[in-house]
């Protein structure tokens, strides 16, 4: 038996009747909507201002009813109305990062997930202690610039592959760097990246066994070619910016990929791996979550990045994936979360995945 995450309290508003599943118009919606109505939970789109009019065009994934806020920060003030109408919010990559992770933390309304893994992967610094822990490779950190020798990339805090990532070939090539806020500098890993979705469910007894339930490989997104494909924006940088353009790592898309199957071992010792050190530091990461990383042409794998609610490029295997349809046809990663949320309620065990 998995611990409890929530208290009485923050359960009572969903006990004893049908729970209806809640996200925000956007990210992986569509997504989270279509896998909670497939299950038979009803569904309440949070909008800011009038419906979004995309809905329209996907019957089978447009929520059963909206309730619109001025601004994404007023979310906390229709707390109470959520609550009165049974709701729990399924979070994605998006949800917290509108919100803010201090009014997210504090929201009183049940949430999908554990609350408390935001203080570990808001924090790049405690994400790194956090998977150092838990005895996973990740690219190699420099505190300080004589240190580095070889390609690096900067990355401030919050940019979220924004406007203020660059990379530097050399440690001559960080001259001029005047850092404008807080940031890291990281070895810059030259391979192939990989977006792998998991999904750990605490209430599972059967399938790949970590901690007290179960972790499952539901999907897999991007593709390059190690080592080139990677080494090219090195040059690429340089003539951007002879053009006068800043390079970013803005997301416009996501392309689907799997993995050689003689890789997957070490995929699920890694994911396996960040969900054990989870329970000891903060009780458990419930649900889904994505391990981001580099696999070398010497085929380790560095991990740069764990987001840990359910990422956009699941939206990519919405009626299932090459490894989600090895564990149930038509698995959308939005449908295991309604799966998981009516196992919860079935057995009485809603304390353990939602907080
Ligand atoms: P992040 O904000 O950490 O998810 O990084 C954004 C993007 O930067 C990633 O999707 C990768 O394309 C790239 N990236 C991040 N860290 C590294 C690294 N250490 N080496 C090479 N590329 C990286």
């Amino acid at each position: 038996m998995a611990v409890a995450i929530a208290s009485e309290s923050r359960l009572s508003s969903v006990q004893g009747r049908r729970p209806s599943l809640a996200t925000l118009c956007s990210h992986s919606s569509l997504q989270i909507f279509h896998g909670a109505r497939t299950e038979g939970f009803s569904t309440l789109g949070l909008c800011v201002g009038a419906p979004p009019r995309f809905y329209d065009a996907f019957p089978l994934a447009r929520p059963d009813r909206f309730l619109s806020v001025p601004t994404v920060r007023e979310l906390p003030s229709v707390a109470a109305q959520l609550r009165s109408e049974g709701a729990i919010i399924v979070p994605h990559g998006s949800f917290v990062e509108y919100v803010g992770p201090q009014a997210f933390s504090e929201l009183d309304v049940p949430v999908f997930g554990n609350r408390a893994v935001l203080g570990w992967e808001s924090d790049r610094r405690k994400e790194r202690e956090w998977l150092d822990r838990a005895g996973v490779p990740m690219p190699a950190a420099y505190e300080d610039l004589a240190d580095v020798d070889g390609p690096v990339i900067v990355k401030y805090y919050g940019a979220k592959g924004g406007k203020g990532f660059f990379l530097a070939k050399n440690r001559e090539a960080l001259a001029d760097f005047r850092p404008t806020g807080p940031y890291v500098i990281q070895e810059y890993v030259l391979g192939t990246r990989y977006y792998m979705h998991f999904f750990y469910s605490p209430l599972s007894d059967r399938g790949y066994r970590v901690g007290h339930g179960s972790l499952e490989l539901l999907g897999m997104d991007r593709r390059d070619e190690a080592n080139i494909d990677e080494l090219y924006k090195l040059g690429a940088q340089e003539e951007l910016l002879k053009a006068g353009i800043r390079p970013t790592f803005v997301v416009t898309g996501n392309v689907p990929v799997v993995l050689r199957e003689s890789l997957l071992p070490k995929a699920f010792d890694v994911a396996g791996r960040i969900v054990e050190q989870s329970i000891d530091l903060f009780g458990g990461m419930v649900g889904p979550f994505c391990v981001e990383g580099i696999m070398t042409e010497e085929l380790e794998f560095k991990v740069f990045e764990i987001s840990t609610r359910i990422v956009a490029g699941t939206n990519l295997f919405i009626s299932g994936s090459p490894y989600s349809d090895l564990v149930a046809p038509g698995l959308s990663t939005g449908r295991r979360i309604a799966q998981e949320i009516r196992r919860g309620e079935a057995e009485g065990r809603l304390a353990e995945i939602l907080s």
